[in-house]
C-alpha cells in the first residue's frame, strides 16, 4: 500500500475527506458549481468551457498551449478560443448545417480540432471525433452510423481515407479541409478560406442540457461499432470529475495524452481542463519516452493523465529516465484505459517521486467513476474507488435478465453503476434494443468483471465480453473479422485479444482459407496488408494463424474464447456447445 499524508499535500486536495464528500455530495450542488447559459437559456458544454473564462478574469490565461511536431508553438488563450469557436460556429450556420445535425472531425493533434469540436457545440450541432489512425473502413462506417453532416480533416487524410468512401456518403454535404490550399466544389470547402474569414461574435443557441452533444464510437463483441450518445449535462461530470479525481486547480498546467479519437481525449482532453480554467498540453507527436519527458519538465507539468500503455513503454528505460530533470511542478500523475499493473504504481513513485493513480471508466459512462484520489491510500492494482455521487455495486446476471447482488467482499461479479449521473450516456444511435440492454432496472451494466475488498476498493478482472484492448483503443473483433472477410481468399476469420507486456493485448486472427488458396507466408502477409489497409494500423491484426476450420457452436458461432484458451494454454472450459473439435 502507498500511504497519503494528505496535510502534507499543496495545494490541499479538492477532496480531501472522502467519506464526508461522498455523504455530502449531490448532483445538484455539483450543477451549482458551473454557470449555465446567460437568461436561462439552458446549459451549453461550450459555454462552461470556453466562453465563461473569455468574459471573466482568465480571459487571457493559455486554454490550450499547442505543440506541433515540427516544433511550431502555438498558444489559444480563452479569449482566442471564444473567438476561433465563434468563427467556425458561424461558418457552420453560413453552410446551413442545422442544430443536432453531427459534425465529425477526423484529424492528428492540431488547434483546429478542438476549434471544430468546441464551435459545433455552440452551434447546436454534435461533435463527433474520430481516430486519424482509423482506416477508410471504421471512417466510412462510423459517418454512415452518424449520419455525419459535416467532416473537418486535412487534404492529405481526406486524399488517403475519405475521397474513395466519399459516394457511399450522401448524407455528407461538407468537407471542410484545414491544411494547404485545396480544390474546392463538390462540398468541399477551405478552413482559411470559410472559417478564418467569418466573424468573431455568436451568441450560442439556446441549449437543453438534455440537447445531444456529443458521439462517441465504441465496440461491442458482435454488430457494428455503438454511437454512445452525451448530452450537454455531461460538463456537470466532466467538471466534478476533473476537479475530485485529477484534482485540477487553478494554476494547474495538465497534460491528457489520450488522442480526442477516443473518449478520454475529448472528456479530459478537452472539456474538463477547459472548463476547470487550466492550461491544458496539447502535443501533435506521437509517444517518445524522451520527448514527453521534455514536456513534462519544459512546460511544467503539474497534472498528468495517461494510459498503461506509455507508462510500460517508459518503464522500459527504468527508473534513472527522470533523473537529473526538473520535474518539481509535477504534483499529481493519473492513469487509464487498461489495467495499470502494480509495478507500474510503484515505478511512478521510485522514477518520479509521486505514483500513478489508476482510474476507471469508459465511453459510456461519459466520465470518471472509480477512481484513486491525490488524499486516500493507494493499493497499487485497485482501480480506487467510486467518485462521490456514483453508487457502484457487483452483480450477478440472472436467467430472467435481472441482476443479483454480490455483497461479499473478493468475490468477482460485473460492476453495475446506478443510473442517473449527468455523463451517462442517452442512448446507442439508432439501436434502441442494444441500449435497453445494458441495463437491469435502475442498474447500467458494465461489461467489467470486477472484485471489491473489504475497504472498498475496486479491483479489475477482466471483460465480460471478447472485446480487445490494444494500447488502450477498445476494438471490436467482429469489425476486425468482417474486414478479414473482405478478402476473396478468406473462408471464415475469429479474432482475439493476446496478452502482449507492453500494449496489454495484440490483436490476433485465425483464418481459414477458401479452397485453392495455401495458407503460405505470402498469403499471411497479403492478408496483414489487406486488414491494415482497410482497417488503420491500430486496429488491423498483427498476427494471423491459419486454421483448417475454426471452432464453432452447434449454433454456428465461432467460440473465439476456446481460441484464445488454447492460444495461451488455458484450460478450454466447458466445451458441451462445441459442434466439433477442429483443432
Ligand atoms: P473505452 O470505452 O474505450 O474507454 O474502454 C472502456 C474499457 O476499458 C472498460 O470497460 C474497461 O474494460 C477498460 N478500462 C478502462 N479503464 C480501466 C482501468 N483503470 N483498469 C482496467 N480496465 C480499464
Amino acid at each position: 500500500m502507498i500511504a497519503k499524508n494528505p496535510a502534507s499535500l499543496t495545494p490541499p486536495p479538492h477532496l480531501l475527506d472522502y467519506d464526508r464528500e461522498c455523504a455530502e455530495f449531490s448532483w445538484e450542488k455539483a450543477r451549482a458549481l458551473l454557470d449555465g447559459l446567460p437568461q436561462g437559456r439552458g446549459l451549453n458544454i461550450a459555454h462552461e468551457a470556453v466562453d465563461r473564462h473569455a468574459a471573466g478574469p482568465k480571459a487571457d490565461r493559455v486554454a490550450l498551449r499547442w505543440i506541433g511536431k515540427a516544433g511550431a508553438r502555438r498558444n489559444l488563450t480563452y479569449r482566442e478560443l471564444h473567438e476561433a469557436t465563434n468563427r467556425f460556429a458561424n461558418a457552420l450556420k453560413a453552410m446551413d448545417v442545422e442544430r443536432g445535425e453531427r459534425v465529425f472531425v477526423l484529424m492528428g493533434r492540431l488547434p483546429e480540432l478542438y476549434v471544430a469540436v468546441l464551435g459545433a457545440l455552440k452551434a447546436g450541432c454534435v461533435a463527433s471525433p474520430l481516430f486519424s489512425a482509423f482506416g477508410p473502413e471504421p471512417i466510412a462506417l462510423r459517418l454512415e452510423i452518424g449520419d455525419g453532416r459535416v467532416l473537418v480533416t486535412t487534404p492529405g487524410l481526406f486524399n488517403r481515407k475519405v475521397a474513395a468512401i466519399r459516394d457511399q456518403l450522401p448524407g455528407l454535404r461538407h468537407v471542410i479541409l484545414v491544411g494547404e490550399e485545396q480544390a474546392k466544389g463538390d462540398g468541399l470547402h477551405d478552413w482559411a478560406e470559410v472559417v478564418e474569414t467569418a466573424d468573431n461574435d455568436f451568441v450560442i443557441a439556446p441549449t437543453d442540457p438534455e440537447d445531444m452533444a456529443l458521439l462517441h464510437f465504441t465496440s461491442g463483441t458482435t454488430g457494428r461499432p455503438k454511437g454512445a450518445i452525451h448530452v450537454h449535462e455531461a460538463i456537470v461530470a466532466h467538471h466534478v470529475t476533473g476537479r475530485y479525481a485529477l484534482d485540477l486547480h487553478d494554476d494547474d498546467v495538465f497534460w491528457c495524452t489520450a488522442d480526442p479519437g477516443w473518449v478520454t481525449g475529448t472528456s479530459y482532453g478537452i472539456l474538463a481542463p477547459l472548463t476547470n480554467g487550466v492550461t491544458s498540453i496539447v502535443l501533435e507527436a506521437e509517444f517518445d519516452a524522451a520527448m514527453w519527458l521534455d514536456i513534462l519538465e519544459q512546460e511544467r507539468v503539474s497534472i498528468w493523465y495517461t494510459a498503461p500503455t506509455a507508462i510500460r513503454m517508459m518503464m522500459r528505460q527504468g527508473t534513472e529516465l527522470a533523473r537529473g530533470r526538473d520535474l518539481s511542478a509535477l504534483r499529481f500523475m493519473a492513469s487509464v484505459g487498461e489495467p495499470l499493473n502494480p509495478e507500474a504504481v510503484i515505478w511512478g513513485q521510485q522514477a518520479f517521486g509521486i505514483p500513478f493513480h489508476d482510474n476507471w471508466w469508459q465511453t459510456e459512462t461519459g466520465g470518471i467513476m472509480i477512481s484513486n484520489f491525490a488524499a486516500l491510500d493507494i493499493k497499487p492494482g485497485s482501480m480506487g474507488r467510486p467518485m462521490p455521487g456514483i453508487e457502484a455495486a457487483i452483480v450477478r446476471r440472472l436467467e430472467d435478465g435481472d441482476v443479483s447482488m454480490i455483497e461479499e467482499a473478493m468475490v468477482d461479479g460485473e460492476l453495475a453503476l446506478r443510473k442517473g449521473w449527468p455523463s451517462m450516456m442517452r442512448g446507442y444511435l439508432h439501436e434502441e434494443e442494444r441500449y435497453r440492454k445494458c441495463f437491469a432496472g435502475d442498474w447500467y451494466l458494465t461489461g467489467d468483471l470486477v472484485r471489491r475488498d473489504s475497504d472498498d476498493y475496486f479491483w479489475f478482472v477482466g471483460r465480460a465480453d471478447d472485446v480487445i484492448k490494444s494500447a488502450g483503443h477498445l476494438i471490436g473483433p467482429f469489425e476486425v473479422e468482417s474486414a478479414l472477410m473482405e478478402h476473396p481468399a478468406v473462408a471464415e476469420a475469429a479474432v482475439i485479444g493476446k496478452p502482449d507486456p507492453t500494449i496489454g493485448e495484440m490483436v490476433k486472427a485465425f483464418v481459414s482459407l477458401r479452397p485453392g488458396h495455401l495458407p503460405d507466408e505470402a498469403m499471411r502477409r497479403e492478408l496483414l496488408g489487406h486488414a491494415r489497409k482497410c482497417l488503420g494500423a491500430a486496429v488491423a491484426p498483427k498476427e494471423i494463424d491459419f486454421r483448417e476450420n475454426l471452432p464453432k457452436t452447434r449454433s454456428g458461432k465461432i467460440m473465439r474464447r476456446l481460441l484464445r484458451a488454447r492460444e495461451l494454454g488455458l484450460p478450454e472450459g466447458d466445451l458441451s456447445t462445441l459442434e466439433s473439435d477442429e483443432r
